[in-house]
């Protein structure tokens, strides 16, 4: 499709842009004192994640870190106790490598192009665009999850986008239909279409300006667009969750390594079984002894790529170990639950720690 016969048979640009100045949002916290800052934090919030969840989350990042270079001097500890709860953390560890990256090699501020910003950790094809577009007023389509699934079911494009055939498809329409004005409106119009019109289960099709020329609504059934990703079953790992209480009611947690699984958060240590669990004990606490061992509901964790069937098992220990010989750990931390330390923490063990705590009130 060539740029001007994609503009000759609907405008479509001009649709979607007339819908955002009736309908979209334009009170959302990052669409208020614009900057590439808070665009960027926003932009890489909102991956994975529905609005209404990150706003708070937003809203408390700004607070505590109003600019680049106040993010850049925070510790990771600090920013992944920000980030507890929002889950995929890469993003969170990356927000911060880029905040430092942004300070020490570009003078504090985002470079203007989308292909500098795409050179930042963290930021993809897209998430530049949308930084260069809406912060910096520059031509620049975006392809995220919403503007896929708009294309995939107004074009009826078979395949799954993950597919790089499907992908650079996108990607060349995005460009095409991308006007050269408005780039601020037309970015967040793009993504308002997505997110509250052409809904994943739902899309509102009788409300759509898209609707006369949707070849997906015309199939009859647009929700079969974008194809779903071929599926593999995911494997099942187990583990064993190693709840350590001194007699004061603090727990033994452990900074993962920042490769692998909850890289750079605090969990608590893991072992294959029971046996190994009391062996570790032995071992690596002395001057203290199982005073109480008790198996909590096991429960599982899914991961995009695997489930973690999780059995914690809660040690009450005898006495405060006089030390924590762990060679294995980059740091351990004795947390108490009723005075939290800001760390940054994995889902699951923040999730058993409040169990405790709750338990711990009743
Ligand atoms: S008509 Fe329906 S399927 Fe087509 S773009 Fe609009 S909401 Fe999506």
């Amino acid at each position: 499709m060539s740029k001007t016969s994609a503009r000759k048979t609907f405008s479509f640009s001009d649709a979607v842009l007339h819908w955002y100045h009736q309908h979209g949002r334009k009170n959302l916290p990052w669409q208020q004192n614009i900057t590439p800052y808070r665009v960027w934090v926003s932009e890489i919030m909102l991956q994975q994640t529905q609005v209404a969840t990150v706003i708070p989350y937003f809203e408390r990042f700004m607070d505590r870190f109003p600019d680049v270079q106040a993010l850049a001097a925070a510790s990771q500890d600090d920013v992944l106790h920000l980030w507890t709860g929002l889950g995929y953390y890469a993003r969170g560890r990356n927000l911060h490598a880029c905040a430092q990256k942004v300070v020490s090699d570009f003078n504090g501020e985002f470079p203007r192009s989308t292909e500098a910003l795409s050179t930042l950790p963290g930021i993809g094809r897209s998430t530049a665009a949308a930084i260069a577009s809406i912060s910096m007023g520059i031509h620049a389509p975006i392809l995220d999850g919403n503007v896929k699934r708009v294309l995939t079911r107004f074009f009826a494009i078979p395949g799954w986008p993950g597919e790089t055939r499907v992908q650079n498809q996108l990607w060349e329409i995005a460009e095409q239909l991308t006007p050269d004005h408005s780039p601020r409106d037309y970015t967040q119009a793009m993504m308002d279409m997505g997110a509250t019109l052409c809904t994943r289960s739902k899309p509102a099709c009788g409300i759509c300006p898209l609707q006369p020329q949707c070849k997906g609504f015309a199939s009859g059934q647009p929700t079969q667009f974008p194809n779903s990703k071929p599926k593999k079953e995911k494997p099942v790992k187990a583990t064993l969750l190693v709840m350590l209480r001194s007699p004061g009611g603090e727990y033994l947690l452990q900074q993962r390594p920042q490769k692998g699984i909850w890289g750079g958060l605090w969990s608590f240590p893991e072992a294959a079984d029971a046996a190994t669990a009391q062996q570790m004990i032995s071992q690596q606490l002395p001057g203290t002894e199982i005073a109480e061992e008790t198996w909590l509901t096991p429960f599982r964790h899914t991961f995009s790529h695997y489930h973690l069937d999780i059995q914690p098992v809660l040690f009450q220990l005898s006495r405060h170990p006089s030390e924590v010989r762990d060679s294995a750990a980059d740091a351990i931390h004795w947390y108490n639950p009723a005075s939290p330390s800001a760390l940054g923490l994995a889902a699951p063990v923040k999730m058993l720690l409040e169990n405790q705590q709750t338990e711990s009130l009743l």
